[in-house]
């Protein structure tokens, strides 16, 4: 039997985006329902280490100088002026204000210093490393930020999915959800969906990535609320999987993030090799990228998606030796979930690759290439200027920093062991204006249809993520807020339209 509720604004999506939006509507004195999938709150916020925001209390006490000027006229200039500026600048411009907010809500918040960033890409950075202000404590921050929105009244209905969104004569006036199998219906005066994008569904993110070989992390959010917001006039001007770092192929995921849903990458010291810049070459045997990018998720991902997700690294007897006698001096990187530390016999360990199908070997370059499916040219071509840059210190193709050029590949056996890129969710989405309101193809608002986090797009353009720390949890809270504020402002005006 169908059931049906009333309020001013309903919130879809319970995550970061979500429970802004609802503190802020209620905040502006509106009724607000906000239903969630799951059984929980956070979302992929609640798996996420860190906010973004600039000029912060926390900065300056750490006596950081870093202006909201500055960070606009960078990540503009990173997304090539592709972004939507004024929306751009409003979010960096209120991210200090909607921190300390945030705080006050509930959430414990410790800003990352420079010199402790994982992203060795990041040290002295103060941009891109200094505008991490990471969550503490987040079972009880997430309780207490519950509790904050229920003391000001916002209902939560839980186990509920949107489904559609409810249109009169191109006015927004609700949602059609389900609860229990059965269909709820939740008439409401504006509507901000929350729903944190498409992460889950794998095929939507390969065909949007062109590649089926991405890894996935995150909780199942499936896009029902980008399909619904599309069909109701909004336009996916870029939604994109927000790739960040690589993984080894099937890797043994070991960090428990939420009950049911995963986080962190292997506990295999194999990563060690994965993490530090071997020579890397693609499906074809090529090389493709300075492999020094290995110190930053996001440019690590995006050379590795380049080549359409998958790559190898490559590596010979005498370097495995050297990791198995933990002689290695290259600087083993933290990015993503970082490397274990622990030691091994490396060579055990990558004949166990090589059993598992997740490396191959070969005692010559031609036996390796035949048996990874290489071009034995092409590849021994690659492998021959990588020696050679490693001999002169110098690598003429892809710049690789000196330090990094230490471990030639000489000495057979050789192996070849598959990476690829992973995602964590989706971001970019549909169409908005600064005020986090949904536009249609004539870039007009849909009257009570609002968005942000992981469905908004113009945010970050392409499908390049920046790499400045906690930039979509940051966008996630600071978007939610404004989208929150402005549905209740919305509300207010048809509620008295309607009086
Ligand atoms: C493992 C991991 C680590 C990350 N780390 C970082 C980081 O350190 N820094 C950073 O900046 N970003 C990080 N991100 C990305 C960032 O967390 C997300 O971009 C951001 O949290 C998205 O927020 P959101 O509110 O839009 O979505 P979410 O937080 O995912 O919230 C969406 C909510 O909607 C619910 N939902 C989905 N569909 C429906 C439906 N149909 N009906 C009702 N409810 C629905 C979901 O269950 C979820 O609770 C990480 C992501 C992952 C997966």
């Amino acid at each position: 039997m169908e059931k049906i509720m009333n309020t001013d604004v309903l919130v879809a999506g319970a995550g970061g985006t979500g429970l802004a939006a609802a503190y802020a509507a209620a905040q502006q004195g509106s009724s607000v329902i906000i239903i969630e999938k799951q059984d929980k709150i956070g979302g992929n916020t609640k798996i996420s280490s860190g906010f973004f925001a600039i000029d912060s209390q926390e900065q300056r006490d750490a006596g950081l100088k870093l202006t909201t000027k500055e960070a606009i006229a960078q990540l503009a200039e990173y997304n090539h002026f592709l972004s939507n500026g004024a929306l751009l600048a409003k979010i960096v411009n209120t991210s200090a204000d909607t921190l300390a907010w945030i705080e006050k809500m509930g959430m414990e918040i410790k800003l990352n210093p420079t010199s402790k960033t994982t992203q060795f890409a990041h040290r002295n950075d103060n941009y891109r490393g200094g505008s991490y202000h990471m969550y503490q404590n987040k079972e009880k921050s997430y309780q207490k930020i519950e509790e904050t929105l229920k003391n000001i009244g916002v209902k939560f209905v839980f186990n509920t999915s949107m489904k559609d969104l409810l249109l009169e004569n191109n006015q927004i006036t609700g949602i059609k959800a389900e609860k229990d199998s059965q269909e709820l219906i939740i008439k409401a005066k504006s509507v901000v969906v929350a729903t944190g994008g498409y992460g889950g569904d794998f095929n939507k993110v390969s065909k949007t990535m062109h590649t089926n070989k991405l890894r996935k992390l995150g909780v199942p959010n499936n896009g029902e609320g980008i399909d619904a917001m599309v069909k109701a006039g909004g336009v996916d001007i870029d939604s994109h999987a927000l790739i960040h770092a690589s993984q080894l192929a099937k890797s043994t995921v070991t960090q428990n993030s939420s009950t049911k849903h995963l986080a962190g990458f292997s506990s295999n010291p194999l990563t060690q090799l994965l993490l530090t810049p071997q020579l890397w070459v693609n499906k074809k045997g090529v090389r493709f990228a300075n492999e020094d990018v290995v110190y930053d998720t996001v440019e690590w991902a995006n050379a590795a998606w380049s080549q359409g997700g998958i790559y190898f690294f490559i590596v010979d007897q005498n370097t495995l030796d050297t990791f198995t006698k933990n002689k290695n001096l290259e600087e083993v990187s933290q990015a993503g979930p970082g490397a274990t530390t622990d030691s091994g016999d490396f060579t055990q360990l990558a004949n166990d690759a090589v059993a598992g199908k997740t490396a191959f070997t070969g005692q010559t370059l031609d036996e390796l290439a035949e048996n990874a499916g290489l071009n034995k040219e092409a590849f021994k071509d690659s492998v021959t200027k990588y020696n050679l840059a490693i001999e002169n210190k110098n690598d003429q193709e892809f710049s690789k920093s000196a330090k990094s050029l230490l471990y030639s590949i000489k000495k057979g056996p050789f192996y070849a062991f598959i990476a690829q890129a992973t995602y964590l969710g989706t971001v970019g989405g549909v169409r908005v204006d600064e005020d986090l309101a949904v536009l249609d193809k004539e870039l007009k608002p849909i009257p009570g249809l609002y968005t942000g986090g992981a469905n908004a797009g113009g945010y970050y353009e392409g499908h390049s993520y920046p790499a400045f720390e906690g930039l979509a949890s940051g966008f996630t809270w600071t978007s939610g807020r404004i989208a929150g504020t402005n549905a209740a402002i919305y509300a207010n005006k048809i509620g008295k339209t309607n009086e």
